[in-house]
């Protein structure tokens, strides 16, 4: 059964026309949730894919790959602390 309260911390998007299909990212991924697709972009390169889930949001495909612009990693906004009685809250 699938753990419907569970939520990835991030997203990966990989912009498939800036892709070069290095595959740094996929080697560096901890999870291991990015893929290299079998089809080919405009260049002719295979590109990495997101698995669709399991993204931890950490980053690091982002700072491996050699391509300006061709990883996006979208952090899921942590919910609001609650204030306990007599605190604030900070701006
Ligand atoms: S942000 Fe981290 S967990 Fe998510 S795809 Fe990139 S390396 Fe993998
Ligand atoms: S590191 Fe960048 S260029 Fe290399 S496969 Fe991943 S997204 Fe493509």
């Amino acid at each position: 059964m699938t753990d419907v309260s569970h939520r990835d911390a991030g997203l990966l998007r990989v912009d498939t026309d800036e892709c070069k299909g290095c595959g740094l990212c996929i080697e560096a991924c901890p999870p291991k949730v990015i893929r290299m697709d079998e089809s080919l972009n405009p260049y002719g390169y295979r590109t990495a894919r997101y698995a669709g889930a399991g993204c931890t949001g950490c980053g690091i495909c982002f700072l491996v790959c050699p391509e300006p612009g061709a990883i996006t990693v979208l952090r899921a906004a942590r919910p609001r602390q609650s204030t306990a009685p007599g605190q604030q809250a900070r701006p």
